[in-house]
């Protein structure tokens, strides 16, 4: 999904595919009574990025400006960008990514690593993972201690 800048005006027009948003600049210097539009695009000064081009022409500046679709996030729901898929085409939000125990996606497990797996957001995983289980040997830990003086365990909840 597309849409073209004209200076600093947008065009609420979206396109589908990047070659339409051109043909639609084409049109428009048709329209300004470009003697030959496709010559004026061809000598024109382009800077392409990732998700955005910017053609300077002589008279004019137009900016094709990609733009995402916003899925919901799988585990809460909140809205995110659709280049945010993991590997495996499931949306899952960077906070919910960053609170995860595994690296592996939380619908799927198909391992993550990799793509928006950084080492920094890896370690935080591993950590929240060594965590848990911290708590659970802990846990297990107090109910032998407990069973040891006489206590019945299930009792205590
Ligand atoms: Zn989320
Ligand atoms: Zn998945």
């Amino acid at each position: 999904m597309f849409f073209v800048k004209i200076e600093e005006q947008i065009q609420e027009f979206i396109f589908d595919t990047k070659k339409e948003a051109i043909m639609y600049i084409v049109d428009f210097l048709d329209r300004k009574e470009f003697d030959d539009p496709i010559l004026t695009l061809k000598n024109a000064k382009k800077n392409n990025t990732e998700n955005e081009d910017i053609i300077v022409t002589e008279d004019y500046t137009f900016k094709v400006i990609k733009l995402f679709r916003y899925k919901k996030c799988s585990i809460c729901e909140e809205p995110i960008p659709s280049n945010m898929n993991l590997n495996c085409n499931h949306y899952v939000c960077k906070d919910c990514i960053l609170n995860m125990r595994k690296p592996e996606c939380p619908i799927c497990r198909h391992n993550l690593e990799g793509k928006f797996i950084t080492d920094e957001i890896y370690c935080k995983i591993l950590n929240n993972h060594e965590v848990d289980k911290m708590n659970e040997e802990n846990h297990d830990m107090a109910l032998a201690l407990m069973t040891a003086i006489g206590y019945n365990p299930n009792e205590l909840y």
